[in-house]
């Protein structure tokens, strides 16, 4: 089946539904998504959002939030974009606000702001209350607001269709394939844009803080397009993710005053962070944890520290971080009210993604020479505002920010975009990968090939990483996709084919995990979320560069050539400087 829209959609999340807000206003707007709109995992984010309202640090300005993430990003986030981004969150925020989000309030009926990492006053003087919060479901409580003014604006979902192609040809992206999980059936979605607001790859990794959904599908589509790919090997690992199962335990824990203790009972954060303690940056703490761990302080010796919150009392607990607290007693066993909860780095947020501009038009070379009609934000995309390591609470607000940019531009390019051709050849890449599945004969299971893939990431593709490791898990990866080449699926119905689609997402996991592991290879410098043990310092002069990846005949091609933009669009810029925090 054909369907045509002005503007097709990929991805409900917030970076999705922002867009269509915007062009549902005014065109007729399609949004894609394999999970229900709500399900998305911007649902699950449970700290806050950005943005120097000063509702409470009364001396907060843009230019410290400008510093700070440039800084965070270890000088490899887009200072230009840096700079919109960090200029426009005020009025994101204060538009939900209108729009009816229910975010927790100061006793002056004000935005409620916390502490979060890595945010300061004065250019790293203290900590600044700048992450706006609704307890700790501030995700939910976005995503929600925004679905509300979605459905307000005729915007037309198409709920549990999972895009399985991007067609795409002379520079111009022309829509999707996609397969219909309730009913089976392959369906094609054209029309003048297309935006991909697919989210994140955390399930490249065993230990994980992210959604079963989010196996990085935008970017494999992408790749077998011919396009390439930015800053992959930079995947940030959170500090505090439930020991053995990686669900997270928001930053905002720390914010509110909680404390890391090892097996010692010492809070060991004043040897590697001594000003911001805990509240350093995410790559900073998970490197101190893992250090810990690895020479033996652990709790017990084992492979976990624990966050002590029980001193806030019951009564914040409830209040402040409610969330944690039952998914701490749910999935760890732990009352946190009365004693530390064990936790883990875990694999949580993806740096890089595809390349797009700040006007999120997606770019195809190191000179951002731009695909027409093709669009990206939000976390699948590499707008590069985080660089090499984010800070939190500035991914939501990246997210909603750049949607909505993303939904301001195509309202202005569609009077230049006719309606493109299908062309002949537009379902034959995902009819024949689905007819493949289907006539699948092998003895190979999708289970077991991924079970080995996640592990063998955490293990070797991890907080740390060395050449040995990377090109042991390079082999692997070869080895997993050639034993995929000899899977089957049980499953040769149509209704809610799991097995089909898990099979899918199993073979876009494969594509773009090699890129992670052959950027961190050739990357032979520390960086932010990148660190490696055999190149321990950040190497500016040859890598303060962004890494553009090619999949050309099943082996992935690098440039570092790509610069980085050292100048906001008003502001100098901030020089390349030591981080010491
Ligand atoms: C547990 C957790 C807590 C977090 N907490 C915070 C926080 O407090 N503050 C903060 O700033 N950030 C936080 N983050 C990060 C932040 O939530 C995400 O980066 C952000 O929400 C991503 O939004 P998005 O719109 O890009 O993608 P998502 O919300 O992930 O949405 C992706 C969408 O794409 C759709 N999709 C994907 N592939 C396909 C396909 N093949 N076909 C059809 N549809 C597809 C999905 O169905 C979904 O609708 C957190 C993340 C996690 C995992």
């Amino acid at each position: 089946m054909i369907h045509r829209h002005d503007v097709i959609i990929i991805g409900a999340g917030l970076a999705g539904s922002r867009a269509a807000v915007e062009i549902g206003q005014v065109a007729d707007v399609a949004v894609l998504s394999k999970v229900y709109p709500s399900r998305s995992h911007s649902g699950a984010a449970q700290g806050g959002i950005a943005a120097s309202l000063a509702n409470i640090s009364k001396t907060d300005r843009w230019e410290f939030h400008m510093f700070d993430t440039v800084k965070g990003s270890d000088y490899l986030g887009d200072q230009d974009a840096i700079e919109l981004m960090v200029r426009e969150a005020p009025e994101t925020v204060i538009e939900m606000e209108h729009w009816g989000c229910p975010f927790s309030r100061t006793e002056e009926g004000k935005i409620a702001q916390r502490k979060f990492g890595g945010h300061t006053l004065e250019f790293g003087k203290e900590p600044s209350l700048r992450a706006c919060y609704s307890a700790d479901f501030t995700g939910h409580v976005l995503l929600h607001t925004l679905h509300e003014q979605c459905l307000k604006h005729n915007v037309n979902f198409y709920s549990e269709f999972q895009a399985l192609s991007l067609i795409f040809r002379d520079n111009r992206a022309i829509g999707v394939t996609a397969w219909d999980m309730v009913n089976g059936g392959l369906h094609t979605f054209y029309g003048r844009a297309v935006m991909f607001g697919t989210g994140g790859y955390g399930r490249a990794f065993h230990i994980t803080s992210n959604a079963h959904a989010n196996t990085g599908d935008g970017l494999a589509l992408v790749t077998r397009a011919g396009l390439p790919l930015q800053d992959l090997e930079f995947v940030q690992f959170h500090p505090t993710g439930l020991w053995k199962s990686g669900i997270l335990v928001t930053e905002g824990a720390r914010g509110e005053g909680g404390y890391l203790v090892n097996g010692e009972g010492r809070r060991f954060m004043e040897d590697y962070a001594p000003t911001l303690m805990e509240l350093a940056p995410r790559d900073m703490v998970s490197r101190s944890m893992q250090t810990e761990i690895d020479e033996g302080r652990g709790i017990k010796g084992e492979d976990y520290i624990h966050i002590d919150v029980s001193h806030l009392g019951e009564q914040k607990l409830m209040e402040r971080l409610p969330q944690i607290t039952e998914l701490a007693m749910n999935f760890a066993g732990v009352d946190p009210r009365i004693e530390p909860i064990p936790i883990q780095p875990t694999a949580h947020y993806s740096m890089g993604g595809i390349p797009a501009n700040p006007n999120c038009r997606v770019t195809y070379n190191a000179n951002r020479d731009e695909t027409v009609g093709f669009y990206a934000a939000g976390e699948c995309s590499c707008i590069s505002v985080h660089g090499a390591n984010r800070l939190g609470t500035n991914s939501l607000l990246e997210a909603l920010l750049f949607g909505r940019r993303a939904g301001k531009q195509i309202v202005e390019d569609l009077p230049h975009l006719e309606f493109p051709n299908l062309p002949a050849d537009y379902e034959d890449e995902a009819k024949g990968e689905v007819e493949k599945m289907f006539n699948s004969t092998g003895k190979e299971k999708v289970g077991a090939i991924r079970d080995e893939l996640q592990k063998s990431m955490t293990l070797d593709c991890g907080v740390f990483r060395t050449k040995e490791q990377l090109e042991k898990q390079h082999t692997k990866i070869e080895e997993l996709e050639d034993r995929f080449k000899h899977i089957t699926i049980d499953d040769k119905g149509n209704r809610f084919n799991t097995d089909l689609l898990e099979a899918i997402e199993m073979k876009h996991l494969l594509s773009f995990s090699g890129a992670i592991v052959e950027g961190a290879l050739q990357r032979e410098e520390s960086r932010g979320g990148h660190s490696r043990k055999d190149f321990p310092k950040r190497d500016d002069d040859k890598f303060l560069k962004h890494t553009l990846a090619w999949r050309k005949d099943g082996k992935w091609e690098l440039t570092f050539d790509k610069p980085v933009v050292l100048e906001g669009v008003s502001h100098k810029g901030f020089e390349p400087m030591e981080r010491k925090y």
